[in-house]
């Protein structure tokens, strides 16, 4: 028997409408590229999505096209998210910081049909226009007056566009898995491979993203997403401050510890979320300069396992909630939350911020299995590690247009393949071990980098710390330790050993220590391990 209840189509378009019906007064602020910081509301910002959806028309986008985007988190870039999916394209939104042979590949991959880009890519563009023969225009994000000379065939300027149109717009209405976005992945091998979301699937993750077991959105929170709007969607943060109407401020292309400190205050922002790196650069401001957080109540942190010791500092230095997260390109993102339960508010703290290191568990509608390299389905008892494999209603069920790669990412039942090796524990708290590729192999057992890494950064005198194996003739491999010092501290290999000594199990102790200026990083914040393993390719450790 079927039920009788309306069958409405799930759709981007309607976030926004809804956000500037209810909460047409709220405030959208951005620092734009150019400098200034710009202020106006849901209803100006649906207006102009509007405008900017017939401007699209007029160019000769149709449903289905694909719309790239290269730019900051600003109010323009908000409104392209609106305008290109509302009106049925696809908005493909491109990381800068990919290289020149991965650019190359998508854009022609994608067939982008136009490319809409900020002040700052002009550059990037330029070197790039001839290896991109399918794009019709380039938009350039920003007025009249700051147009800049461009060797770009035929450059578009952002406001011109959006001014020439009237606003006599209707968000069209038509089936909830057409696609919306598209985002490609930066895997450090092979061609980046692209996921193509579907309005239904990012109406389900921002409801799922905006629950109280999630990060608990609301139209009385001001939301700074320092995640770039080029990686995930910002994690999902856009269509979920419209459907809750909450305060969006974005901080344009300074995402430095004073340049985010003093939105926080000025914007009274009370929830911000963003990568490891990133809030180590707000920590270590905070630090020197002695300021605070007053008003912000929780970060969200993810993109890569957050140390124990940042989730300590924001919680018990500066009383901001952390929550640490997990998820993937291909997941919309996010996957898991690392919530404490009711049973674990009377814990001791150290049991606590323990339970919040883990990368949490499943948002309802996220499915997860562990599976071993024989293929048994492993138990949820903490102990049992092996590959996790997950499904559900926001998780993609192919790669845009790559048999290959689907071929490679799915098991027979439909189980998408993160590539994450992890342990559940009873209560359903999942913890990454290691990414599979990244986990040391030493004498038949695993050592995690990532509690390495973790157990290394809680050292007073580290600010960063990777762990790479290296070959090793009796053990197979064994971990080197890279250790970034803080600013003005010179560490020596023995206090970080004497350090790791009542953390880490005697076997899976580093076999040494080097230090390094810095951590070579991916176009989304992650340590670049590959390029660590080229760099210390010839090192011997002393152990050999
Ligand atoms: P991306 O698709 O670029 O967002 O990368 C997804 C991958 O980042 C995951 O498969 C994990 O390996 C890693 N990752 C994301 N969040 C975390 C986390 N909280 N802890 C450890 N690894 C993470």
């Amino acid at each position: 028997m079927r039920g009788l209840m309306m069958d409405r189509p799930l759709l981007i378009g309607a976030l926004i409408q809804y956000a500037a019906e209810y909460h047409g007064d709220t405030e959208i602020v951005s620092r734009t590229t150019e400098g200034p910081i710009h202020r106006y509301s849901y209803v100006d910002a649906e207006r102009r999505a509007r405008q900017l959806a017939k401007a699209l028309k007029r160019l000769g986008v149709e449903r289905g096209d694909r719309v790239a985007t290269i730019a900051w988190n600003t109010h323009r870039h908000f409104e392209l998210y609106f305008a290109v999916s509302g009106m049925g394209a696809v908005c493909h939104t491109i990381n800068p910081r990919l290289f020149g042979e991965q650019l190359r590949y998508i854009v022609n991959h994608a067939e982008d049909k136009l490319l809409f880009l900020d002040l700052t890519f002009v550059p990037i563009a330029e070197k790039m226009a001839a290896e991109w023969p399918g794009l019709r225009h380039y938009v350039i994000m920003t007025d009249r007056a700051q147009m800049p000379e461009t060797s770009l065939p035929g450059a578009l300027c952002y406001e011109d566009l959006v001014g020439g149109e009237s606003s006599e717009f209707v968000w069209p209405e038509f089936d909830e898995n057409t696609a919306s976005s598209l985002c490609y992945t930066s895997g450090t091998t092979g061609n980046p491979k692209g996921a193509l979301y579907t309005h239904r699937s990012t109406l389900l993750h921002s409801f799922a993203v905006c629950s109280a077991n999630a990060v608990g959105i609301s139209m009385r929170d001001s939301i700074l997403p320092v995640v770039p709007m080029f990686h995930v969607n910002a994690w999902g943060i856009p269509y979920a401050a419209a459907m809750s109407g909450a305060k969006l401020v974005f901080p344009g292309p300074k995402l430095d510890g004073a340049s985010l400190h003093e939105l926080f205050t000025s914007e009274k922002v009370t929830l911000s979320c963003g990568v490891p790196t990133v809030w180590l650069g707000l920590l270590q401001y905070l630090d020197q300069t002695g300021k605070r957080l007053d008003g912000l109540t929780r970060v969200t942190v993810g993109g890569s396992a957050a140390p124990r010791a940042m989730i300590e500092a924001f919680e018990e230095r500066y009383g901001v909630q952390c929550i640490h997260g997990w998820g993937m390109t291909e997941m919309s993102p996010v996957g898991t939350l690392a919530l404490p339960k009711a049973k674990h508010l009377d814990r001791p703290m150290a049991e606590q911020l323990a339970i919040k290191a883990r990368q949490g568990f499943p948002l309802f509608g996220i499915d997860m299995k562990v599976v071993a390299p024989d293929g048994r389905v492993l138990p949820h008892d903490g102990k049992s590690s092996g590959e996790l494999y997950v499904r559900g209603p926001w998780i993609i069920g192919a790669y845009y247009d790559d048999e290959e790669a689907t071929a490679a990412a799915f098991d027979a039942e439909g189980w998408f393949r993160t590539g994450d090796v992890c342990v559940i524990d009873p209560d359903g708290y999942m913890i990454i071990v290691d990414r599979s590729k990244d986990v040391i192999k030493s004498g038949g057992e695993w050592i995690s980098s990532i509690d390495l890494e973790n157990a290394a950064m809680g050292h007073p005198e580290v600010a960063e710390a990777a762990v790479i194996g290296l070959p090793h003739p009796k053990w197979d491999e064994r971990p080197l330790l890279i250790v970034v010092p803080k600013a003005g501290h010179q560490p020596s290999k023995e206090s970080i050993t004497a350090f790791l000594g009542d953390k880490i199990a005697r076997w899976q102790l580093p076999d040494d220590v080097v230090f390094v200026a810095e951590l070579p990083h991916g176009g989304t914040g992650k340590v670049l391990k590959t390029r660590l393993r080229e760099q210390f390719r010839d090192y011997r450790l002393p152990t050999i």
